[in-house]
């Protein structure tokens, strides 16, 4: 009897020490992957970008914590990320060959497979928020341009001027490449944001939003609002957000294959995201990819000099960070 006692105390420790048990809810985020180095970068500037990069990470917990939904943390997380000028989604976006702004964003519900999509969006502020109102409020998954902005007026959404979103900083950016005339669509290959939450129920969800890149022509569109390319979610394996050259991104249907890998080779999701980026990388992209599983484990995979990341857990394990 005393030994039983004695067992039946140890593993009542063991359970308390947090051994083994998954966090409640965990969330993380990116701002971009690209070309940065700690000699590029002042101070201040990194500490601008770690500054808004915790607020993120704030807002994202404190709606988890509060018993909210991960599409509810996903959404206002990428909110906080838009409205910030450092980064290239919503307000400081890229600039397109022709001197506009067009924003692409989208979200997955990894409970119900449910998604939504919005692509070259000219005067919505909060193109993510648009993203989650068409798979709530429509019949269909991914609107584009003047059609998607139509949508949004009539679910009530106010518009902006297009000049809202510009910054000087990516003016800059553009008027360089259009002077070098080089590759039609590179250069600021960072700024792109993410996020991935999964909520005290065991749900998983998964946005992105972006400008896309500089000097983009022809109505171009990346992976972010692609389902399954640039963004997605599945309760069964884990939730996506990807950064980085679009193109490559949608012909590796980049986010739906690391899924397949954990679904189908049962592989971990820092093995399957590590496995995605190396094929990235064979084929001659570059970028990277956030994600985490139903158990809160969080990947954070890149394959340039840096990215801007960051995940906060229920259990008080937190990391910001921007370098390799
Ligand atoms: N993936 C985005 C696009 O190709 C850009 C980026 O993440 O930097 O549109």
């Amino acid at each position: 009897m005393r030994q039983v006692f004695f067992y039946m105390a140890f593993f009542l420790i063991y359970l308390s020490s947090g051994a083994q048990t998954s966090p409640k809810y965990a969330l993380v985020i990116h701002g971009g992957a690209g070309v940065m180095s700690e000699k590029s970068m002042t101070s201040e500037i990194q500490n601008e970008y770690l500054r808004v990069l915790n607020k993120a990470l704030q807002v994202g917990d404190s709606v988890l914590l509060h018993g909210g939904t991960c599409l509810d943390a996903v959404e206002k997380t990428i909110i906080i990320l838009e409205d910030s000028p450092l980064f290239n989604a919503g307000k400081g976006a890229v600039f397109t060959h022709e001197g506009t702004i067009e924003l692409d964003a989208s979200v997955m519900d990894g409970k119900t497979l449910a998604a939504g999509a919005v692509s070259g969006i000219k005067d919505i502020r909060n193109p993510i928020s648009l993203a989650r109102t068409v798979m709530e409020k429509s019949e269909h998954v991914f609107l584009t341009g003047i059609g998607a902005s139509q949508f949004a007026v009539e679910q009530g959404f106010k518009t902006v001027e297009n000049s809202y979103f510009f910054t000087e900083k990516r003016y800059k950016s553009l008027q360089e490449l259009l002077k070098k005339e080089r590759e039609p669509a590179t250069g600021d290959k960072h700024g792109t944001v993410g996020c991935v939450a999964l909520d005290t129920f065991g749900n998983i969800a998964a946005g992105t939003s972006t400008g896309g890149m500089t000097n983009k022509k022809y109505g171009r569109v990346g992976d972010s609002p692609v389902i399954g390319a640039g963004t997605y979610a599945n309760n069964q394996t884990g939730g996506f957000s990807c950064t980085g050259h679009g193109e490559f991104y949608i012909r590796l249907g980049f986010s739906r294959d690391i899924s397949a890998m954990m679904e189908y080779r049962k592989m971990n999701i820092r093995k399957a995201c590590r496995a995605e980026i190396d094929k990235l990388t064979k084929m001659g992209g570059t970028g990277g990819v956030i994600g985490l599983d139903r158990k809160g484990n969080i990947a954070m995979e890149f394959n340039t000099s840096g990215m801007f990341r960051g995940y906060i857990k229920s259990n008080g394990e937190k990391e910001v960070a921007i370098f390799k």
